[in-house]
């Protein structure tokens, strides 16, 4: 068995990584750190160029899919051997940062490179074979909804509708696509695991003095979009007690919401980031107010709990203000767990680099989060100085890139030895 041929350590290269920083931040980055590469512009175009030309020059065979996933797939293993993907986006906010999603694409190139540079020269087999993945429109913020190419690749987005997704000046997921050169024809499928690494884009590993973490558990959401109805009338000469004021009656919901969040701790997140008010005349009574309802949390019972108390709210403002309403949508996205193999692999692996993982929740979205929903999935984070995210001074020092390559590639080595087998006796055992 491999044990005997199995290299023990992989080192990866911190200045062979920051150079492929370098490059890759030349599309779309700005001289003041900022980065503007919107997904499916020109500037991702020639980001998946430069990062096709690299799969190109290292032996990573490029596969693009319908909605423009782009992998870079290197066998290490016999052809069906499992296949353990890792991966990113490179696609950003306007005039957001260079880091969030670059560098966990960059990190497994790198890291799978160097796992091959061990097995290369300690004669060792691979027990699995590596996919670089760079998911299309991580972002959300040229088309919507966010995590669309890794919703496509897990199913639980269909492709029509995706291509179908239109940008502010009304061009297509699917034209777009055309106009970069990326609406592949490639068949990817699942993988047998999948690991990102990211920024934190929080600071509570700064705040501890830690240099490293693994989300083990994602936050879900519940949000609605609820209409009050009520009547319109002249804001002067009705009496105040004949008025039925639509946004009376979201103004009492938004309170109750600011109060319900108070109650959860840190465990509950609630806002209405926007409200749509009809006729919207400074004297005119609204006949329609329309929120636009959020509540967030780790735990599905919080989330449960919080809709539950969501609705007595909506009630008691319809009796008070005296109005109507209707429930326009409900969106539900569920909160849960990371692989616990993975999350323990990844306390192995930091563990042996001499930092210990750090257990977070991921509030936003990210691409593992679409994968855990059908392959064992982690994401890894190194610290995000001042908890900066989608802003041109989001900052991630070289050292703590290195460390979560080095951590990720560390994990990588030990899969490629010990088979994935690893992450069920992990899971067991815990
Ligand atoms: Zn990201």
């Amino acid at each position: 068995m491999p044990e005997t041929t199995s290299p023990s350590s992989v080192r990866i290269d911190p200045a062979r990584l920051q150079a492929m920083m370098e490059a890759v931040s030349v599309f779309g980055g700005g001289a003041d750190g900022s980065m503007t590469r919107l997904t499916l512009s020109p500037e991702d175009g020639q980001a998946r160029d430069w990062l096709a030309t690299w799969f190109r020059k290292n032996g990573f065979a490029e596969k693009v899919d319908p909605i423009g996933n782009q992998f870079g797939r290197l066998d290490l293993a016999s052809a069906n051997a499992p296949v353990v993907m890792v991966g990113s986006h490179i696609d950003s906010q306007p005039n957001g940062g260079r880091f969030d999603g670059a560098l966990g694409v960059i990190s497994a190139c790198e890291a799978i490179l160097a796992v091959r540079e061990t097995l290369e020269k300690s004669g060792g087999r691979s027990a699995c074979n590596f996919v670089v993945a760079n998911w299309t429109n991580e972002e959300g913020a040229r088309f919507q909804p966010s995590l669309l190419g890794s919703s496509v690749f897990t199913g639980a987005a269909d492709l029509a509708w995706a291509l179908d997704r239109r940008d502010g000046a009304g061009i297509s997921v699917g034209e777009a696509l055309e106009s970069i050169g990326y609406a592949g024809t490639d068949t990817v499928p699942i993988p047998d695991a999948y690991l990102e690494l990211h920024i934190e884009g929080d600071s509570v590993l700064e705040r501890e003095g830690l240099r490293f973490g693994a989300f083990t558990r994602f936050w879900g959401a519940v949000k609605y979009r609820l209409a009050f109805l009520g009547r319109q009338a002249h804001t002067g000469p009705t009496p105040m007690a004949a008025r039925h004021d639509a946004l009376l009656a979201g103004a009492y919901v938004i309170t109750d919401l600011k109060a319900l969040a108070g109650e959860f701790g840190l465990d509950l997140h609630t806002s209405v980031g926007r409200m749509e008010v009809y006729p919207n005349s400074p004297n005119t009574v609204p006949s329609e107010a329309v929120l636009f309802i959020e509540l967030r949390s780790g735990s599905q019972a919080i989330l449960a709990e919080a809709e539950t108390r969501l609705l007595a709210s909506i009630e008691a403002a319809v009796a008070r203000a005296e109005v109507g309403h209707e429930v326009r949508s409900i969106d539900r996205r569920a909160a849960g767990r990371m692989s616990p193999g993975l999350v323990h692999l990844a306390e192995r692996a930091s563990d042996a680099n001499g930092a210990p993982a750090r257990s977070l929740d991921t509030i936003g979205g990210h691409d593992a989060i679409s994968l855990a929903a059908v392959c064992p999935s982690i994401v890894l984070a190194v610290p995000s100085v001042g908890g900066v995210i989608h802003h041109p001074t989001e900052f991630t020092t070289p050292e703590d890139h290195a460390f979560g390559t080095q951590v990720l590639a560390d994990m990588l080595l030990i899969l490629a030895n010990e088979g994935l087998s690893v992450l069920e006796v992990e899971k067991e055992r815990r």
